[in-house]
C-alpha cells in the first residue's frame, strides 16, 4: 500500500510516520510513504503558495495553482495500473472511523491533500479530491496530523504491518465492542491484584470473561455501539427458558 502526501510540511509527516510500527512497515517496505512539497510547485519567485481570501476575512487560503501542479506532478509519476483514491483532510469532511480505514485500506494508493491556514481554494478540492474527510468535530491548524491518523489506521490493517491479523480484528470498535481490561506484569502492584481468572490459563473462562467485560464498558460509555452488538449478535434461545436481551448477551459466546 502507498500513500501520498500533499503539504506544506512535509517533514512534519515524514517524522512522525518514521516512528514504531509505521515507522517500521515503511523500512520493510510493506508500505510506502511520500510526502511532497507543494512550495515546490509555487508559480512566482517568492515561492508563495497562497492568498488573502476573495470577499475578505481573516487569514490566507492556499492557492489552487501550486496544489494543481503538484498534484500533475504525482500522478505522472504513478504506474497505470493500480487503485487510487484521493482524499482532502477536511473539518468539512465525512467523520473518519474504522469502517472508513477499512474501506481505504482496499486501495492500492492513496493520495492526500493537507490543507492549512485558512484552508484551500474550493477549486482545487473541487478538481482533485474524491472525497472528504474530517477526523472529528474540531479545527486544527492543519491537515498534517489528520493525514498521520488514517495513514496510521489504514496501514495497519495491511498485511504484515501487524505481528498478527488478529491483533486489529480483537479492538476496541473492530470488533463491535470497546476493548476489555488489559493486564501485564507484575501480577500485584501496589496491593492491586491482576483479575485471578487471567491467571488461571482456562482460555475459555479468560474468552468469556473478556467478553463480560468488554459488553459492560461498551455498555456503560458507547450505549449505541453496544444496542448495534445486540442486533448483529441475536442471543441464542436456552432451551425451554425466554431469557431477557441482557441475559442472553451476558451468557453469550465469545
Ligand atoms: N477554515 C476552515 C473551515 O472552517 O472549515 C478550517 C481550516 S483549518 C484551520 C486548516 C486545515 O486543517 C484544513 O484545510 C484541513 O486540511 C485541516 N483540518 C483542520 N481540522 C481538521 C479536521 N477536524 N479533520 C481533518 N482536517 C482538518
Amino acid at each position: 500500500m502507498k500513500f501520498d502526501i500533499l503539504t506544506l510540511f512535509p517533514d512534519l509527516v515524514d517524522r512522525i510516520l518514521s516512528e514504531s510500527v509505521i515507522g517500521r512497515a515503511r523500512t520493510a517496505g510493506i508500505i510506502e510513504v511520500n510526502a511532497h512539497q507543494i512550495r515546490d510547485y509555487a508559480c512566482n519567485k517568492h515561492n508563495n503558495v497562497d492568498d488573502t481570501p476573495y470577499g475578505g476575512g481573516n487569514g490566507m487560503v492556499m492557492a489552487a495553482p501550486p496544489i494543481d501542479r503538484c498534484f500533475k506532478a504525482v500522478l505522472a509519476s504513478l504506474p497505470a495500473n493500480e487503485t487510487r483514491r484521493t482524499v482532502y483532510l477536511s473539518p468539512k469532511g465525512t467523520k473518519f472511523d474504522q469502517a472508513a480505514a477499512k474501506r481505504l485500506a482496499g486501495y492500492d494508493r492513496l493520495i492526500l491533500l493537507c490543507g492549512h491556514y485558512e484552508g484551500v481554494d474550493q477549486r482545487a478540492i473541487d478538481r482533485w479530491a474524491d472525497e472528504e474527510i474530517s477526523i472529528g468535530d474540531y479545527v486544527l491548524t492543519g491537515g498534517e496530523l489528520p493525514a498521520c491518523i488514517l495513514v496510521d489506521a489504514v496501514a495497519r490493517l495491511i498485511d504484515g504491518v501487524l505481528a498478527s491479523p488478529e491483533c486489529h480484528e480483537e479492538e476496541s470498535i473492530a470488533s463491535g465492542l470497546l476493548e476489555y481490561p488489559q493486564y501485564t506484569r507484575p501480577p500485584v502492584y501496589e496491593g492491586e491484584e491482576v483479575p485471578a481468572i487471567l491467571l488461571s490459563g482456562d482460555h475459555a473462562k479468560i474468552d468469556a470473561w473478556r467478553l463480560e467485560r468488554a459488553l459492560e464498558v461498551t455498555k456503560e460509555r458507547r450505549p449505541d455501539l453496544y444496542e448495534a452488538y445486540l442486533a448483529a449478535h441475536p442471543p441464542k434461545p436456552e432451551k425451554g427458558k425466554k431469557g431477557s436481551k441482557k441475559a442472553a448477551a451476558d451468557g453469550r459466546e465469545p
